[in-house]
């Protein structure tokens, strides 16, 4: 099972007190418990118990259920799209950590800096390399 959709969901960083509560969705109306765990950083964090067995910070409701992105078998938005268009992601992403374009921002070391241009520099070879890929067997048809 594969969802693309937008799934409405439960987080339990909104809440603050554990115990069990009743969330109303779409006619549907489904029990969901609060934990309390002790945290790996000192005190503690609550966290949402799936059906499941599983702690989770989210719970989504598909249909009748109320379930966490194991059960659904959700997968992340980059996991749903093509290689070429997660490459232009992280060309994005890695272009924002050099808001001054070609120069290095003042104070950013130069390691760290030339690593950012590899890495840009690699996403755009894995784009050409996706666009190669779909574009190939259209120009061997073409001929
Ligand atoms: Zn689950």
């Amino acid at each position: 099972m594969l969802i693309t959709e937008q799934l409405q969901h439960i987080d339990a960083k909104v809440f603050s007190l554990e115990g069990s509560r009743i969330a109303d969705w779409n006619g549907y109306s489904a029990t969901f418990e609060f934990v309390r765990l002790p945290s790996n950083v000192g005190g503690s964090q609550l966290w949402l118990h799936c059906a499941c067995g599983r702690t989770v910070k989210r719970l989504y409701f598909y249909r009748a259920w109320l379930r966490c992105r194991h059960c659904l078998q959700l997968g992340y938005q980059s996991q749903l799209v093509d290689g070429y268009t997660r490459q232009i992601w992280r060309e994005d992403r890695l272009r924002k950590l050099l808001p001054c374009g070609a120069r290095r921002p003042k104070g950013m070391h130069l390691k760290t800096y030339r690593r950012i241009r590899e890495a840009i520099r690699n996403a755009q070879e894995m784009q050409d390399y996706y666009f190669c890929l779909v574009a190939l067997p259209i120009l061997r048809r073409m001929r």
